[in-house]
């Protein structure tokens, strides 16, 4: 069976297998953020938002299938931002407006700023990937691999023109 892409641009309702299997891939997906946000907890940054300025930074969270639907279901699609940064940044260029879900590598990437212990959990990072791989796996088949951010927000907004 076909999985309902939801980026699709047909009129048809999603099937309720497929509606049902997005709503188990998110739930399980908030799972995997609080335990990545459990493993952080003993670390801490300036929180200074310029890790979000991707242009600057020519880093960007890469995101999989469900990590994106969460975003692209629950809040609206913000137009590019002129500087560059990520279109989910605030108007001061310096909060994320989707901070509570925020995709997996903003809550795992932390630049030479970070405070806390000597080691980061980055065994649990790579536990936590393998899973969030397979809950992607489920929804969208066809993804072999994250894609960066800006893409998947490039593709959402032509799709609205
Ligand atoms: S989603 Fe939020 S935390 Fe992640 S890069 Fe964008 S503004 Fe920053």
């Amino acid at each position: 069976m076909r999985h309902q892409d939801w980026d699709d641009d047909s009129d048809e309702a999603p099937s309720a297998p497929d509606a049902r299997e997005e709503a188990r891939a998110l739930q399980e997906l908030r799972a995997i953020y609080r335990q990545a946000d459990a493993a952080y907890a003993p670390f801490s940054c300036p929180a200074s938002g310029e890790c979000c300025q991707l242009a600057k930074t020519k880093r960007q969270p890469w995101l999989w299938a469900p990590e994106w639907l969460l975003l692209a279901r629950h809040h609206p699609l913000p137009p590019p931002r002129e500087d560059g940064g990520c279109p989910y940044l605030d108007a001061s260029g310096k909060r994320c407006s989707v901070y509570a879900d925020r995709p997996f590598g903003c809550r795992t990437f932390f630049c030479e700023r970070i405070r806390g212990p000597a080691r980061q959990p980055s065994d649990t990072v790579s536990a936590l990937l393998i899973r969030l791989e397979r809950v992607s796996e489920r929804i969208m088949p066809s993804l072999k691999s994250p894609r960066p951010i800006l893409e998947w927000h490039a593709e959402a907004v032509d799709r609205e023109e």
